[in-house]
């Protein structure tokens, strides 16, 4: 019989975008069903999960490097088990375990559901396990599930993705567009609302497209609207849109769900033209403003950020200049900004118009700049009014100091707040309506009245997660056994994180 003392214990570090974080999760409800528990923290894992991405410059220094702090702790630590999976794995495949002999599992993007039992036959075998599959096995979300909040979710909505950008990496390691049935999607939606799970992000690579499988073009928008109709559930937000697939039905869909948020993050990558069609992007300026337009006057609240690259091979001054007047006219409520670099396996990465890393360097200090500015704007512009805050584990790294507690508002911007004197602490996962009265660039102060607390299903799950576990150790389906982690900021799912 199995005793606690021998339940071996895992770890899994993820590193790139969401799709990798909700992959994560997965892993870690596999093994969880597989029976292995996660390590406390500070303690060494007896099985070490490296969730990998490809997008980053030095992904695989990194990768490799942390591989060989692992190796001397694992010559002395006998049964101990490595695995990789994600991005680098799908790209890298033989070549991990050629440079990290010492790992155990090498497994992709495709066959996640694979881990344990190839953890297994690399325990039994003491041998290297290399498993990459080039197409999706099972669509990751019928995978038992250990997730990283009480209150919110990531929901996969699909794989993959159809278009080619030129920068990009993740068409090769992938694949097509898959998309999950409505059905499955919104039954996994009200199972996690039926656990207090209050918000949710529907996640793809392209969510525009989502129906291209199945021959519904307006499929993403019925699903929006569908996700109105389910009780309980509070915020519904989305990543990422495609400028080129992005259509009215949507924006109709968006306010007209009173649960949908008013927060849209919409690549645009660049301003110029020119550089578009190099990046092999569809959308030209006009039509990326067009939507703005649209959506603003559908929703005249909604708060719009976006990701740029800055320095793609080819892009001169009056390029950047482009840049810079979209971004103005776009006032953006927040901008993730990238400098150009070279991802080996992609098209851009063989481009021999790179542009020099000094001129980068200066052209992204200008945009930073001027989108600080322009958030500050649009940020200042909400002080005096009232917003309705989700309260969050995580987000705001000075409250014990500041004496705040801190969430979200409906469009997503970050608020910090001051709990009046007498009320009782609301718990991660409640809302409330608080008054505005400080604007920074990146987040809001709300220092004044705090009303209509309401105490929701969300915070009650997080009050549940917290109190002490006394029951054996189990199988993390249902509700989440962990503290949560702070949630990332919604931000692109699509390739350049
Ligand atoms: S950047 Fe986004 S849309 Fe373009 S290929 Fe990559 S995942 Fe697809």
């Amino acid at each position: 019989m199995t005793t606690q003392a021998q339940v071996r214990t895992y770890e899994v570090i993820t590193y790139g975008c969401q799709m990798n974080v909700h992959d994560s999760e997965r892993i870690s409800g596999l093994l969880d069903e597989a029976g292995y528990q996660p390590a406390p923290e500070g303690d060494q894992a007896d099985i070490v999960v490296f969730n990998t991405c490809a997008v980053r410059e030095n992904a695989d220094n990194r990768l490799y490097g942390n591989l060989g702090h692992l190796a001397p702790v694992k010559a002395g630590r006998p049964g101990m088990q490595i695995a990789v999976g994600g991005c680098m794995a799908q790209k890298d495949r033989d070549t991990v375990v050629r440079k990290a002999p010492w790992v155990d599992v090498v497994f992709g993007t495709h066959n996640i559901g694979s881990l344990p039992a190839l953890l297994e036959r690399a325990r039994v075998e003491q041998a290297s396990q290399v498993e990459i599959e080039e197409a999706l096995v099972r669509f990751p979300s019928t995978l038992p599930t250990r997730r990283e909040s009480p209150y919110s979710a990531w929901v996969s909505i699909s794989v993959g993705c159809n278009n080619t950008c030129t920068f990009c990496i993740v068409p090769q390691l992938r694949g097509k567009e898959t998309d999950r049935r409505p059905g499955d999607i919104l039954a996994e939606i009200r199972a996690l609302v039926s656990e207090g799970v209050q918000e949710v992000t529907l996640l793809g690579q392209n969510v525009n497209t989502y129906g291209v499988e199945f021959g519904d073009r307006q499929a993403f928008s019925k699903l929006l609207r569908a996700c109105g109709d389910i009780e309980g559930l509070q915020r519904v937000r989305f990543t990422s849109p495609h400028p080129s697939s992005f259509t009215d039905d949507v924006i109709a869909a968006m306010a007209e769900t009173p649960n949908v948020m008013p927060s849209l993050h919409m690549p645009l990558q660049s301003g110029s033209d020119t550089v578009l069609r190099a990046m092999r992007r569809s959308y030209r300026s006009t039509k990326f403003l067009g939507i703005l337009d649209r959506v603003r006057a559908a929703m005249p609240h909604a708060a719009i950020t976006t990701d740029i690259i800055v320095g793609f091979p080819g892009e001169t001054e009056e390029d950047f200049q482009a840049t810079l007047d979209v971004v103005r006219e776009s006032r953006f409520a927040a901008a993730f900004t990238f400098q150009y670099s070279i991802r080996p396996g992609t098209p851009a990465g063989e481009m021999t118009n790179q542009v020099p890393k000094a001129v980068v360097q200066e052209r992204y200090e200008r945009l930073i700049e001027l989108v600080g500015e322009l958030a500050w704007e649009e940020n200042k512009a909400l002080v005096g009014s009232t917003v309705e805050v989700m309260f969050a584990d995580g987000e705001g790294r000075k409250d014990g100091a500041t004496h705040r507690v801190s969430g979200r508002a409906r469009d997503n911007r970050l608020v910090h707040v001051t709990i009046p004197e007498g009320m009782e602490t609301p718990r991660p996962g409640d809302l409330a309506d608080v008054e505005i009265t400080y604007a920074a660039p990146h987040y809001l102060n709300a220092d004044g009245a705090v009303t209509n607390v309401r105490r929701t299903a969300g915070g009650d799950a997080w009050e549940r997660w917290h109190e002490p576990d006394t029951s054996p150790a189990s199988v993390g389906l249902g509700m989440p056994l962990r503290r949560p982690e702070p949630m990332p900021p919604s931000t692109s799912g699509c390739a350049t994180r």
